[in-house]
């Protein structure tokens, strides 16, 4: 399987180049050259073997043990399911994605994609440092993906004092020679600009050959297809699929499984207050607002990094004209796109729907009282959704539950008035010793820091 950039500028490469390179040399981002189709499951399948089995045609001969790769990533899942499918009503199901280390979705690409760098890079006999800024989720899953990585060394920076304890815990608590977790003494943006100055620094990088595991990386969005293709497979499709939006990763996964054949109908994209998509979808107004802060944070986001790919799939894959919209839009902060041809792609496979924190909180409760069952904030952004489009909805529809309860739980309570608990494999997290170093905002001292531990 070759790769192509979204932006049509960079060169063609092949899986293990575009795991490793993450965005292209044009500033685009990669996707499959082609949409392989679909091979049909095998009775008795695990989940690890389904996936290696929906991954083989985007892989190829590019990693030799895909097999044994996802079946040691999808062993650290708590669930021997790995994402279960558990009923709310006739119609409606929840695919519980968040049964990984970190207890959030992001788990089920980065327990895979980790494994996946060590193995690329083991084979060419190099290693990479990945750097990254987090506000609370990523950091974790990506350290948590890597801890056992020979080939790869891992330092992450967080806003000190910024984050929820269980956030903090489960990057600090992680006792891996190749990982660090560092607390600044700043913001997120602080953080973030910190990374991306290491970045900017040429020496730096190739010195400590930087690499980075961000959402727009199409090995994690392939590792996600898996689940949209196992709903299918379990309630045997036609299904509707819902799902808590703020990267448009997860939500363009499930499209990417309908290109493969997956019956899957209609693709439903829930947004919080920062509802740039939804205004996208519903009214062709894509415009940048600031950023409000939610109950549901991991999808606090203004631009949504990987609705270029489904961009470059509405410009009929056209890298010229995806660029050229993508510079207006970066300067004007509007994205303009004929309306006729958004509507022709649109129709039929994408709704939208917001949902802001009062909302939010009544979702959680609903839920709650109904089935007794604790979700977290996330979903229930997406159970909002289901229940204001349900008049569109006519197949059974499945909601991504992205996150466990107990990764939020002070929401939960406000919500329903019961504590979640931490599930039993996090049961001793606040009893474990943390490892973290303090800085401050300062490039110089992170570099310093960054050279001397893995230089
Ligand atoms: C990252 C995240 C999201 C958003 O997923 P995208 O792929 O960025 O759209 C939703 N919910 C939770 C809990 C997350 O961690």
């Amino acid at each position: 399987m070759r790769y192509v950039s979204t932006r049509g500028r960079a060169p063609e490469l092949g899986f293990a180049d575009v795991l490793l390179a993450g965005l292209a040399t044009d500033g685009g981002l990669y996707v499959p050259a082609e949409w392989p189709t679909l091979a049909p499951r095998r009775p008795g399948m695990t989940y690890a073997e389904r996936a290696a089995q929906v991954m083989a045609p985007f892989v190829g001969d590019d990693l030799a043990d895909l097999e044994r790769l996802c079946a040691e990533a999808y062993a650290t899942f708590a669930h021997p399911a790995v994402v279960p499918l558990t009923q709310l009503d006739s119609q409606h199901f929840l695919m519980e994605l968040f049964h990984g280390p970190t207890l959030a979705f992001k788990d089920v690409a980065l327990q895979l994609v980790g494994r996946m760098f060590d193995a690329v890079l083991s084979a060419r006999q190099q290693r990479v440092t990945i750097v990254g800024a987090t506000s609370g989720d990523t950091g974790s899953a990506a350290i948590d993906g890597v801890k056992g990585c020979a080939n790869v060394d891992i330092v992450i920076l967080y806003p000190h004092g910024r984050t929820s304890d269980v956030q903090r815990r489960q990057m600090t608590t992680v006792d891996s020679p190749n990982v660090r977790v560092v607390a600044v003494d700043g913001t997120f943006d602080d953080c973030q600009d910190l990374v991306k100055a290491m970045f900017a620094d040429a020496e730096f990088r190739e010195r400590m050959r930087l690499s980075a595991v961000n959402s727009i990386n199409w090995a994690r969005v392939m590792a996600q297809v898996v689940y949209y293709v196992v709903a299918t497979d379990l309630l045997a499709g036609p299904i509707d699929v819902n799902v808590p939006t703020g990267n448009f990763g997860n939500v363009f996964a499930g499209w990417v499984a309908r290109q493969l054949g997956a019956p899957i109908e209609r693709l439903v994209v829930a947004s919080n207050a920062n509802d740039i998509l939804t205004r996208f979808f519903h009214d062709n107004d894509m415009s940048t607002a600031a950023v409000v802060p939610s109950l549901s944070p991991s999808m606090d986001i203004q631009v949504s990094s990987n609705f270029e790919r489904l961009l470059f799939e509405m410009n009929g894959r056209d890298g010229g004209l995806t660029a050229e919209q993508l510079g207006r839009f970066r300067a004007t902060g509007h994205l303009a796109i004929e309306d006729d041809q958004r509507r022709r792609f649109v129709d039929g496979s994408f709704l939208a729907a917001r949902c802001d924190d009062a909302t939010t909180l009544t979702a959680m409760a609903s839920t709650y009282a109904r089935t007794g069952l604790l979700i977290d904030p996330h979903t229930a952004v997406a159970i909002s959704a289901a229940q204001q489009l349900h008049g569109d909805l006519h197949r059974t529809v499945v909601t991504m539950a992205t996150a466990h309860p107990a990764k939020f739980p002070e929401a939960v309570e406000r919500a329903t008035g019961v504590h979640p608990p931490l599930p039993a494999h996090l049961a001793d997290l606040f009893d474990r010793p943390e490892r973290v170093i303090r800085l401050p905002n300062d490039l110089a001292a992170v570099q310093r820091f960054v050279g001397t531990t893995f230089g």
